[in-house]
């Protein structure tokens, strides 16, 4: 992972994001207050002016001032959740222009972990931890197995998408689909499925 490559990651997360926003805020319709596709499109257009505008000094670098943005110009839960995993992700790499596929791995981790610490979401809690979790025990086995970066992204983007369809029968524990209680089940989260949209990204940009 170089700056470059992470860079068209991003770009390619703001363009699905933008593509999806109204699925996103079609499924916050239904179990929040509607805003989870505007609050990442407004998100993720920053980070491509982010991106357009900046040098960076390593890749690590990259991700931290990504999700710095995330978190000054997202209103919703999902801004600092987000902007937490991307800076946790950065701050996690090696200074330098590139990161092995371990280290990425490793700053995967860093990201969920920062994400359960700031939400304290745990699996099943109908979150954005629902997809993340399996989409990275499916990253972290495929690197564990030698698999290269395009085969371990398009394992992580299968298992995030069978983790965010899992929550649809789930009763929300966590942010506002919890205040509707048992009402919430029956809908796919919202936040698990842009988790989804990010992973699905990874495995695009650098399927050969
Ligand atoms: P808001 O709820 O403030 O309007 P968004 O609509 O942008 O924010 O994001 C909602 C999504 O955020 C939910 O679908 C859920 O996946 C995620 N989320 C909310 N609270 C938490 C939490 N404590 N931990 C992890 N994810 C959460
Ligand atoms: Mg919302
Ligand atoms: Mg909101």
């Amino acid at each position: 992972m170089d700056v470059t490559l992470a860079t068209a990651w991003l770009r390619a997360v703001a363009d699905s994001v933008a593509a999806e926003a109204d699925e996103l805020t079609r499924l916050d319709s239904a179990i929040g207050d509607g805003d989870h596709g505007v609050n990442l499109r407004r998100g993720f257009t920053a980070v491509t002016a982010l991106l357009d505008g900046t040098g960076f000094t390593g890749v690590g670098d990259v991700f931290v001032r990504s999700g710095g943005t995330l978190i000054s110009k997202v209103g919703g839960a999902s801004g600092p959740l987000y902007g937490s995993v991307f800076r946790a992700l950065g701050k996690a790499l090696p200074p330098g222009p590139s990161a092995t596929l371990p280290d990425l791995a490793g700053g995967l981790r860093a990201g969920l972990e920062a994400v359960r610490a700031l939400g304290g979401a745990a699996p099943g809690d109908k979150t954005i931890v629902d997809a993340y979790e399996p989409a990275l025990a499916a990253f972290e086995e495929a690197v564990a197995g030698g698999a290269a970066l395009p085969e371990a992204a398009a394992g992580a983007a299968r298992a995030a998408g069978d983790g965010a369809r899992a929550t649809i029968p789930l009763t929300a524990r966590k942010g506002r689909a919890s205040y509707l209680g048992e009402r919430s089940a029956g809908h796919q989260d919202p936040g698990a499925t842009s988790t989804w949209l990010i992973f699905q990204a990874l495995a695009d940009v650098t399927a050969p």
